[in-house]
């Protein structure tokens, strides 16, 4: 037999040497936990299409953010569902909003954790789309100026609630530059903005409409996220919100564009986050719940392969169980 100079299984014979030589390593740091907290609600809530994922009342969403903090998460993110819906999405940007009330309980409990702020008008809205609708006949359109003003509007008013970094989901053009601009002359210069420069119009998506009571009336989101079928198009968005000031960009969905966040990752080197969606999720929970796969197992080889793919931060359901399976 040919005598081999090369044997690559020599480093992977036991577990000390597989510790060793492993490339990629998670802990809790890692992962951002969302949470939604509702006015419509007075007790927890459970979403079916989400198992392990619940709805919280405001008067509750303090305490399950500390519980948070103690289990290893640095970081949340809030999704806001408003009592009342109207068409100027009015509950997005009030002080005394859903998400503004919710920053305030958290942070006064927890200062420490970090606060991030879904910046969008979709929960907030009658119609269930991310920006003003105008309706001509048969067709609608989602304007784009007219929703940046509200977008602004709704930035400053979290930052005012204490919110650490602010996340605008919405892809509306220049709604970076724009939120950025109206931060710094307020005075808040120093919060953050996650950007989901990178958003792509999913099938992924489904159940978190149930999570957020956000599904469109009519119509869909594609003339504002982007196809799945395109790759230098997500890079142009990104390259624009670096331009216009984000300080993280975000690609979303995660498992389906593993080539987009690693492209992302390597041509900007900012700090990059993904999120792994709640169709992502649910696809998992459910084979689990039948017996057809090991969630644990599948879980963190999925996070492996986010974080090697490019992912500094993700976005996940599964943030509290991964705090505990990866702190070491
Ligand atoms: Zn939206």
């Amino acid at each position: 037999m040919r005598k081999l100079l090369q044997r690559p299984r020599r480093l992977r014979r036991t577990p000390a040497l597989r510790d060793l030589v492993r490339e990629t390593k998670l802990g809790p740091h890692d992962f951002i936990l969302p949470l939604f907290v509702s006015e419509r609600i007075k007790s927890r809530r459970p979403i079916n299409s989400m198992p392990g994922v619940e709805q919280f009342p405001p008067n509750e969403i303090g305490e399950v953010a500390a519980q948070a903090f103690q289990s290893g998460l640095q970081a949340v993110i809030l999704f806001g569902i408003p009592g009342e819906k109207d068409e100027r999405a009015s509950g997005a940007y009030a002080e005394d909003g859903v998400v503004q009330k919710a920053v305030r309980a958290i942070k006064a409990g927890c200062p420490d954790l970090l606060v991030i702020t879904d910046v969008c008008l979709c929960e907030y809205m009658s119609h269930g789309h991310c920006g003003v609708t105008r309706i001509d006949g048969e067709h609608f359109h989602v304007l784009n100026d007219e929703s940046v003003a509200l977008l602004v509007k709704t930035a400053l008013s979290q930052a005012a609630a204490g919110a650490d970094m602010v996340a605008p989901s919405d892809m509306m053009d220049g709604r970076v530059g724009a939120i950025r601009e109206a931060l710094d002359a307020a005075g808040y210069e120093q919060t953050a903005i996650m950007s989901y420069a990178a958003k792509f119009a999913s099938a992924f998506y489904g159940p978190f409409r149930e999570a957020a009571e956000s599904p469109p009336q009519f119509g869909d989101r594609r003339s504002y996220q982007m196809d799945p079928a395109n790759i230098r198009e997500a890079l142009r968005e990104v390259a624009l919100d670096v331009q216009e000031g984000a300080d993280i960009i975000l690609v979303k969905p995660a498992l389906p564009y593993l080539d987009v966040l690693w492209q992302v990752r390597e041509r900007f080197g900012l700090t990059t986050a993904v999120y792994h969606v709640s169709g992502e999720y649910a696809m998992v929970k459910a084979a689990a719940a039948n017996g057809w796969i090991d969630e644990k197992a599948a879980v963190l080889e999925i996070m492996t392969g986010l974080k090697r793919a490019g992912a500094d931060l993700i976005l996940t359901y599964w943030a509290r169980q991964l705090a505990e399976w990866t702190r070491s």
